[in-house]
């Protein structure tokens, strides 16, 4: 079976129509700290709603990954050469839509966001399960989650219900480029990871394929940390997997990148 992991690029704000709200209209803290800076926006069913401020206090939650190898890896948003990043000072909080998952998934998604978090210098924080269907339409701001930016959302689909899974392809994986609650910088919101059940199913019967099935995990939280795929088949960026289970030296170093972008506050 060629199993692959196929990229998927969101776009930024304007494009969203799940749940939106809108909150009041008072001048905040944030307001405050930032006087004289206009608030950035994003339209959610046709409603400006405010981009929520970072709730991070300007440091790291965990020391920066050194780039100790080199090797082929690209991303997917770059703003003024410089690749679009999560903000490494805010957890990356995700959640979890259990509907249909395949007996034994769960372990290996605790274990990928784990092992990303190992390589990027990321702190990942789960919330537990959501019954938000995990869906790149999503909008980066819902009630659901209160005045914050969505988690990233991992959850089931299958070939039928998505179209991008047909076939071969288990599972997609991105996040919205989006600009922080003021000022120009773009950050990485809202990601979204969904796995073909079917997929993981079959690749669940055996401990090869149960090995592959947490690379295809792994290789989607990579595209929610904002890489791309590379053309070098060593690599698990590679658009198709069959058989690389560990992540190669330009991975590992798209994964540091990755987690040494910039804070918002
Ligand atoms: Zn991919």
């Amino acid at each position: 079976m060629t199993l692959t992991a196929r990229l998927a690029i969101l776009c930024g704000a304007g494009a969203l129509t799940v749940g939106a709200f809108a909150w009041g209209a008072g001048v905040g803290w944030d307001e405050l700290t930032h006087l004289g800076q206009a608030r950035n926006v994003v339209e959610i069913e046709g409603v400006e709603v405010k981009i929520p401020a970072s709730d991070g206090d300007g440091t790291r939650l965990a020391p920066r990954v050194p780039e100790s190898t080199s090797g082929e890896h690209s991303f997917l948003f770059e703003e003024d050469g410089e690749p679009v990043r999560l903000d490494p000072c805010k957890a990356v909080s995700w959640v979890l839509n259990p509907e249909e998952m395949p007996d034994g998934a769960e372990p290996l998604i605790h274990a990928a966001t784990d092992d990303v978090a190992l390589y990027s210098g990321l702190v990942f924080d789960y919330e537990g399960t959501t019954d938000e269907p995990a869906r790149f339409d999503r909008a980066v701001v819902q009630e659901r989650y209160g005045d914050r930016l969505a988690p990233v959302v991992i959850g089931w689909s299958d070939g039928d219900e998505t179209a991008d899974l047909a076939g071969s392809t288990a599972g997609l994986g991105g996040s919205t480029s989006i600009t922080g609650a003021f000022g120009d910088q773009r950050y990485l919101a809202a990601g979204v990871v969904v796995l073909d059940r079917e997929d993981f199913s079959d690749l669940l019967e055996t401990s090869a394929g149960t090995a592959l099935a947490g690379a295809v995990i792994r290789h989607e939280l990579a595209h929610v940390l904002g890489l791309g795929h590379v053309e070098d088949a060593t690599e698990l960026m590679h658009d198709e997997n069959t058989a690389i289970t560990q992540w190669g030296p330009g991975d590992r170093q798209g994964l540091a990148i990755a987690g040494a972008g910039p804070c918002e506050s």
